[in-house]
């Protein structure tokens, strides 16, 4: 085994990306050590870039959701239904370790996502606490990180190519209740957005409008199965965008938005989008991008709305998920969805890239 590998190192907010030979990780008892085949760069990478999110523990080895080969095993590690997983298999794992399964947040509230415990690979641990990241040449499995192989014909390009916006989009839609016939709204057209819109469409959504930018994304949310796309940088007016969804509901508005945007002022307007008694999910404000002023009577109170928002998500999303992507795999096609693929040295281009929006999702192959 070599004795060391190269990894990406985020030091600090707005420094450059450094490429850095560490010590080759080893596994803890019950933990593994995998051969990373690929990982993303989402939304999530900019903002960690750019200290968006607090409590980021510098320097970072970035990359959360990943693929890699089984490399070195410590004991026996084996999937939720009990099979074993040898050397050589070709996996992708639950991001998150730590939950506690034993406080308030996970026991009274049942809420794991809030466990004050929980942290996230590439995202919520340093560098200090070994290679936790995926943008490396190896990453260590913590004892306890569930392994989920990749199912029989689903590539690597295909899962990668749902990302982390896989079991997020399909919890977002989990929590909006989409029923058979509704029309869904989804305000975005990132990797979350998409993903929203084709478990909103397995789930039995009638009509599916996705509104966001730019022309690429849109036109992936079609061939993904939007009936109608709406591109705010050609209608940059929001009473105006709001008006296009409620001309197209009877003046009612829709039975289900999914902000999936980021930007805070998305949700005045999914609002305004919204029919009374409607359920409004927000998933897209993953970082704090400041505030806004809604009105309560109107928005809220008289529209009888049902608002939710939605944290992460949980080891049960991400098994689901890629369950319905290997079933559905050839009329989705997420591989399409991967722009392009990065060596290590040119991290920091495929930020710069995915902040410009110039790919849907990026991968960094060590
Ligand atoms: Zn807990
Ligand atoms: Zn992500």
């Amino acid at each position: 085994m070599a004795d060391e590998i190269r990894c990406v190192l985020m030091t600090a907010p707005d420094a450059p990306l450094e490429v850095r030979r560490v010590k080759a990780p080893r596994p803890a008892p019950g933990g593994a050590v995998l051969e990373m085949v690929a990982s993303e760069v989402c939304g999530t990478d900019v903002h960690l870039h750019h200290g968006q999110l607090a409590g980021v523990p510098y320097p970072i080895v970035p990359g959360h959701v990943s693929v890699g080969r089984v490399l070195e095993t410590n004991g026996p590690l084996r999937d939720v239904l009990g099979e074993e997983i040898g050397v050589g298999r070709l996996v992708t794992f639950y991001d998150v370790f730590g939950v506690c399964g034993s406080c308030w947040h996970c026991l009274v509230a049942k809420a794991a996502t809030r466990c004050p415990s929980r942290r996230v690979y590439g995202i919520t641990t340093g560098l200090a606490d070994g290679v936790l990241g995926g943008w490396a040449e190896r990453i260590e499995l913590r004892p306890g990180v569930r392994l989920l192989p990749l199912p029989e014909g689903v590539s690597v390009e295909e899962f990668m190519g749902g990302g982390c916006g896989l079991p997020t989009g399909f919890h977002a839609v989990e929590r909006a209740a989409v029923a058979l016939g509704d029309t869904v709204v989804v305000q975005g057209s990132g990797p979350v957005g998409l993903n929203a819109a084709i478990f909103a469409q397995l789930k039995g959504a009638l009509r599916l409008i996705v509104i966001g930018a730019p022309r690429a994304r849109l036109e992936a949310a079609r061939r993904l199965g939007a009936d109608e796309t709406l591109d705010i940088t050609e209608v940059p007016d929001s009473a105006e965008r709001a008006r296009f969804v409620r001309e197209r509901t009877g003046g009612r508005g829709a039975d289900v938005v999914i902000e999936a945007s980021g930007n805070p002022r998305a949700v005045v307007e999914g609002l305004e989008m919204l029919r009374d008694a409607g359920r409004y999910v927000v998933v897209g404000q993953y970082t704090d991008a400041g505030d806004i002023t809604l009105n309560p009577h109107r928005h809220v109170n008289r529209k009888h709305a049902t608002i939710l928002g939605c944290w992460g998500y949980e080891y049960t999303h991400l098994h689901r998920s890629v369950a319905m992507m290997a079933r559905h795999r050839e009329r989705f096609r997420w591989s399409s969805l991967v722009t392009r693929e990065y060596p290590l040295a040119e991290a920091g281009r495929a930020l710069a890239d995915m902040e410009a929006l110039s790919v849907v999702k990026a991968l960094v192959r060590p």
